[in-house]
C-alpha cells in the first residue's frame, strides 16, 4: 500500500456485501418480483403460471446448484431459489406472523 493509498478513509462498499458471487450470470437478475413467492393483487393462477414460468428459468439457469447452496445458507429463504419455491403456505420457509 502506497503511503497516499493508507491515508484514504477505507469505507466498505454496502453494495459489494450484498452481492453472491456464487450466483453470477443468474437467469433472474433484474427480475427479482416475478421469483417472489406472493406478489399484491395476484390471483391463485396468475401466481402458479407466474412461478411455473420462473421455475423453467431456473431450470436453465447455469448457477442453480450455487442457488439451491446459497438457499440452504438461508433462516428462511423466500420466494424461488433455484427451482423451489419457498414462503407460500405449506412450504419451507414461511415465517411466523
Ligand atoms: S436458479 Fe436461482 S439464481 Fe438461477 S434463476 Fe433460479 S432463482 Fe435465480
Amino acid at each position: 500500500m502506497t503511503r497516499r493509498a493508507s491515508r484514504l478513509p477505507q469505507i466498505l462498499d454496502p453494495i459489494a456485501s450484498l452481492i453472491d458471487e456464487r450466483l453470477a450470470g443468474a437467469r433472474c437478475a433484474g427480475k427479482s418480483p416475478l421469483f417472489d413467492a406472493e406478489l399484491d393483487n395476484e390471483t391463485a393462477e396468475e401466481r402458479s403460471e407466474r412461478l411455473s414460468w420462473a421455475r423453467g428459468q431456473c431450470t436453465r439457469c447455469p448457477v442453480q446448484g450455487p442457488c439451491r447452496t446459497a438457499a440452504g445458507e438461508q433462516e428462511h429463504p423466500l420466494g424461488m431459489w433455484g427451482g423451489k419455491v419457498h414462503g407460500l403456505p405449506g412450504h419451507p420457509g414461511r415465517t411466523a406472523g
